[in-house]
C-alpha cells in the first residue's frame, strides 16, 4: 500500500492511499519531483537535466538525478562521476552515489561491471528498474529530484507517469522537431496522464557569434511561438548551440558563458514557479 505522508504530491491530491498505485519509500522524503522529457533523442534532455540539477544545487538546495534512460544513459559522464564509479545496496535499499558537486545520482551505468555493454532488456524489465530507482533507492531528503526520462512515448515513460509523483515535466526540443508532430506527441502524452507541463525550452536554437556575440538563429522559420500557442504551454526559454554546454562532461560549467548562465537560471526560475503555481 502507498504511503502518502512521503509522498511529494501529499495535499495535492485527491486519491486515497487505497486508490493510489504509486509505492513510496517511508524513509525518502522528496519535496519536488520534475521529468525531463523530449520527443526524441539527442537533443539535449540530459545535458538539460543535469544543468537544472545543478543550477537548484548551487541554490543551496538538496537535488538528486535519475537516470531513467536506461538504454542511452549519459548522466554519470555529465555529472563527471569518476570512471568506475559503483552504486551499491544491501538487500533492503539501493545507495545512490554523489556526484562532486554534491548531487545524488542513480543510473543503470553505476550497476553495470562493464558499462559500455548494451542493456538488452524488455520493456517490462527497463520499467520495473525505474520503479525500483523511485521505491528502493535511499533518496534521503531531497528538494528536487530531476528525473532524466527516455525520449518518446514508450513503456517505461508511461510507467514514470503512472508511478511516479510527477510534479510536473519540462518538454525538451530542438527547432527543427516543433514543425513535427514529435513534441506534439510527447506534451499529448503528459497532458492524457493528467501530468503538469511546466514548460519548452528550445536547445540548440541559435548560435553565437565568437567576435560579437549576435544570437545567430540556425533555422530561418522557427516555429517556436506558432507551436507555443498551438499546444497551449509556456516558453521557458532558449539555449543555444554551444562548445560550452557541449563539454560540460569535462569542463563542468565553468567556462559557460555568462548570457547562457543567466538564461538558464532564468529557466530554472521559472520552472520552480510554476511548480508551486
Ligand atoms: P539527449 O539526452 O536528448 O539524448 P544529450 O543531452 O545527451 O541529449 O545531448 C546530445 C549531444 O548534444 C551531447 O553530445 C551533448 O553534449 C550535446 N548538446 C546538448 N545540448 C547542447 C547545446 N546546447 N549545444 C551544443 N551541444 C549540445
Amino acid at each position: 500500500m502507498s504511503d502518502c505522508s512521503s509522498c511529494p504530491s501529499n495535499g495535492s491530491c485527491s486519491k486515497s492511499a487505497s486508490q493510489c498505485g504509486i509505492q513510496n519509500n517511508p524513509l525518502n522524503k522528496i519535496k519536488n519531483v520534475i521529468g525531463v522529457m523530449s520527443g526524441k533523442g539527442g537533443v539535449g534532455k540530459s545535458t538539460i537535466s543535469v544543468m537544472l540539477a545543478k543550477q537548484l544545487k548551487s541554490k543551496g538546495l538538496k537535488v538528486g538525478v535519475m537516470d531513467a534512460d536506461i538504454t542511452g544513459p549519459s548522466v554519470c559522464r555529465l555529472l563527471n562521476l569518476a570512471k568506475g564509479t559503483r552504486a551499491y545496496g544491501d538487500g533492503n535499499s539501493i545507495f545512490p552515489v554523489e556526484s562532486p558537486d554534491g548531487i545524488k545520482v542513480i543510473s543503470l551505468n553505476l550497476m553495470l561491471e562493464d558499462e559500455n555493454q548494451p542493456v538488452i532488456w524488455r520493456g517490462s524489465l527497463l520499467s520495473s528498474c525505474v520503479t525500483q530507482f523511485w521505491n528502493e533507492v535511499l533518496w534521503g531528503e531531497l528538494d528536487y529530484l530531476i528525473i532524466d526520462m527516455p525520449p518518446g512515448t514508450g513503456d517505461v515513460t508511461l510507467t514514470i507517469m503512472q508511478s511516479i509523483p510527477l510534479n510536473g515535466v519540462v518538454m525538451v526540443s530542438v527547432p527543427q522537431d516543433m514543425v513535427s508532430m514529435i513534441v506534439s506527441k510527447s506534451i499529448n502524452m503528459a497532458k492524457a496522464m493528467n501530468i503538469k507541463i511546466l514548460g519548452i525550452i528550445e536547445n540548440m536554437s541559435y548560435t553565437l557569434c565568437p567576435h560579437c556575440g549576435e544570437k545567430i538563429k540556425l533555422y530561418a522559420n522557427d516555429p517556436v511561438e506558432s507551436f507555443i500557442k498551438d499546444n497551449q504551454t509556456t516558453l521557458l526559454g532558449e539555449l543555444p548551440s554551444t562548445a560550452s554546454l557541449c563539454a560540460i562532461s569535462d569542463d563542468g560549467t565553468d567556462k559557460i558563458e555568462e548570457s547562457i548562465k543567466a538564461e538558464f537560471e532564468n529557466i530554472t526560475n521559472k520552472i520552480t514557479q510554476s511548480i508551486n503555481n
